[in-house]
């Protein structure tokens, strides 16, 4: 694709192509009652599951134009009605204008949020596995108190060309495992090389939480 070939644009490009599949996936699930579907059943690997579609297109259609007002008024752009695939075409660009503008926090920030989109619209569309949770709270931080998880599987779509309806021709799908451990809310990421170092800030977050508890409610 042309423009900048940064994660962000490969997971614009990516969401773009995946973006009609999530429609199909929830008229396949909901429609056809005699089609033994049974909606909100992960019946067969590879199908989607009903209720990560439903969230993945609620999610895009309520954030992402939001995401690309703010990014547009970061570099000091209108902001422009726009449907949500014209939306995510806009993003790449937006991200190239902050990096350009040295505003690198928000360029962070914009890939940060859409990488959870086309977190989500994989989940979807069976492109990822789900997390782990590991029953182990985010050292770094104690409000929010946010479960520490060994991150899903997640597919990516290889292809050398899309056709006339943006759909990539002949692609394969190349299977990334990611052994960490990570954070969805700070981002923070260990490496299996780094888990001694988890070990001990684990400890001295316990440590920390015994010895002020924060509310009641959060435990
Ligand atoms: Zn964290």
């Amino acid at each position: 694709m042309l423009g900048p070939n940064t994660a962000l644009a490969r997971d614009v490009a990516e969401m773009l192509i995946l973006w009609p599949h999530l429609d199909a996936a929830l008229e396949r699930d909901t429609g056809q009652p005699e089609g033994g579907r049974i909606s909100g059943g992960r019946a067969e690997l590879g199908l989607p599951v009903n209720a990560d579609v439903m969230l993945a297109l609620a999610t895009l259609e309520r954030e992402v134009p939001k995401i690309t007002a703010w990014a547009a008024g970061v570099v000091a752009e209108p902001v422009i009605e726009r449907t949500i695939v014209g939306h995510l075409q806009q993003l790449p660009r937006l991200h190239e204008r902050m990096l350009v503008t040295a505003a690198h926090d928000e360029a962070g920030r914009l890939a940060a949020g859409v990488r959870a989109f086309s977190r989500g619209v994989k989940l979807a569309v069976g492109l990822r596995t789900p997390d782990v949770p590991l029953g182990q709270y985010c050292p770094l931080h104690d409000d929010p108190l946010r479960e520490l998880v060994a991150p899903g599987n997640e597919g990516h779509l290889r292809y050398t060309r899309l056709d006339g309806h943006g759909q990539p021709v002949a692609p394969v799908v190349e299977w990334v495992r990611d052994t960490g451990v990570t954070c969805r809310h700070c981002r923070a990421a260990w490496a299996p090389v780094q888990y001694l170092m988890l070990g001990r800030l684990l400890r001295e977050a316990d440590a920390r939480r015994t010895a002020a508890p924060i509310d009641e409610g959060a435990a």
